[in-house]
């Protein structure tokens, strides 16, 4: 090797070691912030983003060649084998899918894609058209072989939908990356779909903002959190308008529209994102009552609830250590 060769290969050694600020990257439809604090080095925000990368390949509704794409493909014809992260995304769909009554429905997908919510061609599909497609939605049809590692839709026009539990997979797969490098602290940001793992430098919580579901840049009040995710769903991530309505985009598998609960938005926060993330669609869809009972009956979770009466409900503990800073809106026991 002559000198400049080794010269320029020292200097990509350095780089890479070296700590560099904040990394974004565009994944999941959304914009994707890692921040590593002083451990942040190039090559381990790379292999993160690369990661997503991966994740998104297998786990894409939107993309050719997915996992997904290929077993709504095979709906009612053959099963197919697929990655260990779709079976396992799927499999803890499906159970979520139980726990919620189905109110959170991995076989999601035709609805989601009549309604096509967040793209140029969203539109109210016609009742009729509803009426058709609702039959498709039902996981209980939904077939896993484990042995085979293989997903079967038995009914022709079925369609996997795995977009609301996702990016609560990919932000556990980021933190497990991190800490496998010793990394000990940082926060992942997901389009809304937050970890903050382990502590701030001087031992304090994180304070993690909850988005202000009516107004852009603002926030409703601040969560203290140590090692946890905060995940929120909610009527402002992906709408579109139509003679005075709003359309959101977490859909009731009961009626095929829009989920409408009186909620404006539903934050989760537990140790895994995956959990999070498929708690806080469900618990959206199936709105206050139900969705605060399916939250106390697992251990280790909470929840702080937005209604369109502008007033925040939460459960015991998370409620105590929630600041409000939002005057428009208030907290309710
Ligand atoms: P969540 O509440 O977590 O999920 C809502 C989403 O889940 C809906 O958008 C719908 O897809 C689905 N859903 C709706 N109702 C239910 C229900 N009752 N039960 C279960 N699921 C339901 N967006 C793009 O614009 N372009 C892309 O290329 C793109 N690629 C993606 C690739 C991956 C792997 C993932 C995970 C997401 C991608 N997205 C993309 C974004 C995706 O389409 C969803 O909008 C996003 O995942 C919604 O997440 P959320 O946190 O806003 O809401
Ligand atoms: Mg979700």
């Amino acid at each position: 090797m002559n000198v400049n060769a080794l010269f320029c290969l020292l200097v990509v050694v350095f780089c890479s070691c070296w700590n560099v600020p904040p990394q974004s990257e565009l994944h999941f439809g959304t914009i994707c912030t890692i921040n590593l604090y002083d451990k942040g080095t190039r090559k381990l925000y790379q292999s993160i983003f690369n990661r997503f990368n991966e994740i998104e390949d297998h786990l894409s509704a939107n993309k050719a060649g997915t996992d997904i794409a290929k077993v709504n493909a095979a709906a009612g014809i053959a099963p197919v084998v697929v990655h260990e992260d779709t079976f396992t995304v799927t499999e803890a769909a499906l159970r979520y899918a139980e726990s919620s009554g189905g109110a959170f429905d991995p076989t999601i997908g035709p609805l989601v894609q009549l309604w096509n919510i967040g793209f140029n061609d969203a539109h109210v599909p016609a009742q009729q058209e509803i009426d058709y497609t609702l039959p498709l939605v039902d996981f209980r049809d939904l077939q896993l072989n484990s042995e085979q590692s293989s997903i079967y839709l038995p009914r022709l026009g079925m369609k996997l939908d795995l977009g609301a539990i996702t990016k609560g997979y990919a932000a556990d797969e980021a933190v497990r990356i991190a800490r496998e490098a010793k990394s000990p602290r940082g926060v992942i940001n997901l389009g809304g779909n937050v970890y903050a793992f382990g502590v701030k430098k001087d031992g304090s919580p994180w304070n993690i903002g909850i988005k202000d579901p009516l107004e852009e840049d603002s926030i409703v009040g601040i969560a203290e959190v140590r090692n946890k995710t905060i995940v929120t769903s909610g009527v402002y991530e992906r709408f579109f308008e139509a003679d005075g309505m709003r359309y959101h985009h977490i859909l009731s598998p009961v009626d095929g529209y829009p989920a409408r609960t009186g909620l404006l938005s539903t934050t989760i926060i537990a140790d895994r994102s995956l959990d999070g993330d498929a708690l806080s669609t469900a618990v959206f869809v199936l709105g206050y009552e139900r969705g605060h009972q399916l939250i106390e009956s697992i251990p280790g979770i909470d929840a702080i609830f937005v209604f369109e009466d502008m007033s925040i409900r939460g459960t015991a503990g998370v409620i105590e250590s929630f600041t409000l800073t939002n005057e428009l809106f208030r907290v309710r026991k």
